[in-house]
């Protein structure tokens, strides 16, 4: 006699193990079976632990998001599906229409195209301004201002914000700050030691460091203000996947080191360049040229950070022809990955400015922005300043 065939539609039971697994487990699961109705109310209630439906939260979220708490010195941050989910839940769970905010002039683009295209569609009005410059942000707030959103390091020409000004300036008036740490990072930046109430990041880039992973992380220090952000990113969707998650944990097991080595490269590379014929200049904060130098030493200390800039003399033509000298280093438009990668932005994010707008912010046919990685420096050198020659040729 053999048994009634069984249905491979129930689900079977985890094997047990007395021991644990010493690595993240990936749970993917959406839904969680509860015991009972009471049992639920339970959970939902507080006074017992428990996931119910992964867009209100899963293991490998909480799991990753209690690890850039750590780095940020705070507790409760919620991570979502990309950088840009992070930076919609901080704005749509703060503000209301009427209200007015302030942001950098040379935020993300896409950050930069929600103040300027989408938030003033929703009865939000928005202004920009030079966060390097205290006078022109002190203008520019408004008596509805109820949020600054800035980078403290800028993208691509890496001008650094006068973050004690606008700390000071946001307290007194009563307006929430707000930090999009991504390229800093808390290595080399934690903004709520400096005054800020709202923190920010891509971690698709330094953090996750592997460009395989796109998600992002929001904290704010007030409970309240931290619940109106997460509530946010529930009811929108802004959710991350458990497995993006799970990468993105694996990834911050080395985010020390990576950062460690891509910052030391950097300054390596920053002055090599420096000394190559057919560089005209080189931009990186912890140089002495640099126009913020002295801000940059007193917010970072001893960091620098692992992004730099320079231009090519010889405009478009050796743009091209540097790329085409050195494939193995990757020609695309992210930052954070191990690996250095190059971005031209008059080519991708920037292309949407007239030349003349380029111009002003110094960036010109021949500007590459260098996301250091964390091969050895000497190959690095070598690779570049044979494409640089390349070009010059
Ligand atoms: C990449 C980036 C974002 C957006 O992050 P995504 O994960 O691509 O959505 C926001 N801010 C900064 C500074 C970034 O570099």
């Amino acid at each position: 006699m053999t048994k009634p065939p069984r249905t491979l539609v129930r689900r079977t039971a985890w094997p047990e193990s007395a021991s644990r697994p010493v690595v993240t487990p990936l749970q993917p699961s959406v839904v969680y079976a509860a015991e009972s109705p009471d049992a639920l109310d339970a959970q939902y209630e507080g006074r017992v632990p428990g996931y119910a439906y992964a867009r209100e939260g899963h293991p490998n979220a909480d799991v990753l998001a209690e690890k850039i708490d750590g780095l940020e010195g705070v507790s409760g941050g919620v991570v979502t599906g990309s950088g840009m989910a992070a930076v919609t839940a901080v704005m749509l769970g703060c503000l209301k229409a009427g209200d007015h905010v302030l942001g950098g002039d040379q935020l993300y683009g896409r950050s930069l195209r929600m103040l300027t295209d989408d938030l003033p569609r929703l009865g939000i009005a928005t202004a920009l301004a030079d966060p390097t410059d205290i006078a022109a942000i002190e203008a520019a707030l408004r008596p509805e201002t109820r949020l600054i959103l800035i980078e403290l390091v800028s993208n691509p020409t890496l001008r650094v914000a006068d973050m004690e000004g606008i700390a000071a300036l946001a307290k007194k008036r009563g307006i929430l700050l707000a930090v999009d740490n991504t390229f800093t990072t808390p290595r080399a930046f934690r903004p709520f030691a400096h005054g800020a109430d709202i923190v920010i990041h891509s971690v698709t880039k330094l953090l996750a460091g592997h460009s395989d992973a796109t998600l992002g992380y929001a904290v704010a220090r007030d409970p309240v203000l931290q619940k109106a952000i997460r509530d946010t990113a529930v009811t929108l969707g802004l959710t991350p996947s458990p497995f993006d998650c799970w990468l993105a944990e694996r990834g911050l097991y080395s985010f020390e080191l990576r950062y460690d080595r891509a910052e030391e490269n950097a300054a390596a590379l920053a002055e090599a360049l420096a000394g190559m014929p057919g560089v005209e200049r080189v931009i990186y904060p912890a140089r002495a040229d640099h126009p913020d130098h002295a801000r940059a030493a007193a917010l970072l200390g001893r960091r620098s950070g692992n992004m730099l800039s320079f231009e090519l003399a010889g405009g478009r033509a050796a743009a091209n022809a540097f790329t085409r000298a050195c494939p193995q280093i990757a020609f695309a438009p992210t930052l954070g990955d191990i690996g250095t990668t190059l971005s031209h932005p008059p080519s991708s994010s920037h292309r949407a400015l007239s030349p003349e707008a380029r111009a002003a912010l110094g960036i010109g046919e021949g500007f590459f922005r260098v996301s250091v990685g964390v091969e050895p420096a000497e190959l690095l050198i070598e690779e570049i300043g044979a494409a640089v020659a390349a070009a010059r040729a």
